[in-house]
């Protein structure tokens, strides 16, 4: 029997322990985008779960959110809007500082990147612990856009990350 797409994307992602610090084991999914298939099953999953939202504009999460978010927004035919590590981002932005699963980092959006009542879904490779996606959730809500949803193509089930995001509605296709 032919292996079912959600554990072929699964299979594919590789373990790499004690990186980028000891103890953290990495998960790695530059094998999904170096395969054709598998990088659109992937961008597949996230556009059917996303047309149904009717959302103005993804928000991508740097850096591998970028892969994943413009993607999908040019599937849908939207706009894509890039959140990113301090210092990053040209024009003038807010910003918001949170704890990393590896460290401690703020990231910014551009202050006219989003327009009050926008709906929005904000996309990352993974979730661990919440920091990032909590503080990106923070920055769209700070514009005025509605948050649907906040989506990830895997999460860490045993890091709680989703507690962090409160009352955002969670997706994720697989969970380790
Ligand atoms: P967190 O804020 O702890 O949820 O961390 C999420 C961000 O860090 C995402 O942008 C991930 O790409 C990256 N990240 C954190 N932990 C890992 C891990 N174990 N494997 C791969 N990426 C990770």
């Amino acid at each position: 029997m032919d292996t079912p797409p959600i554990q072929r994307l699964r299979d594919a992602i590789r373990d790499i322990p004690d990186f980028p610090k000891p103890g953290i084991v990495f998960k790695d999914i530059t094998p999904i985008l170096a395969d054709p298939q598998l990088f659109k099953l992937s961008i597949d999953g996230f556009v059917e779960a996303t047309r149904p939202l009717r959302v103005d504009k993804i928000i991508g999460i740097d850096a591998r959110g970028f892969v994943f978010g413009a993607a999908v927004a040019y599937a849908l035919g939207v706009g894509f809007v890039p959140i990113r590590k301090k210092g990053k981002l040209p024009f003038q932005c807010e910003s918001a500082a949170y704890q990393l699963e590896y460290g401690e980092a703020v990231v910014e959006i551009h202050v006219d990147a989003i327009k009050p009542g926008e709906r929005v879904v904000i996309i990352d490779d993974l979730l661990a612990t919440g920091g990032t996606a909590a503080a990106a959730s923070l920055l769209v809500r700070q514009m005025g856009a509605v948050l649907l949803e906040a989506q990830f193509l895997v999460e860490l089930g045993f890091l709680n990350g989703a507690i962090r995001l409160g009352p955002t509605p969670i997706r994720s296709f697989l969970k380790f």
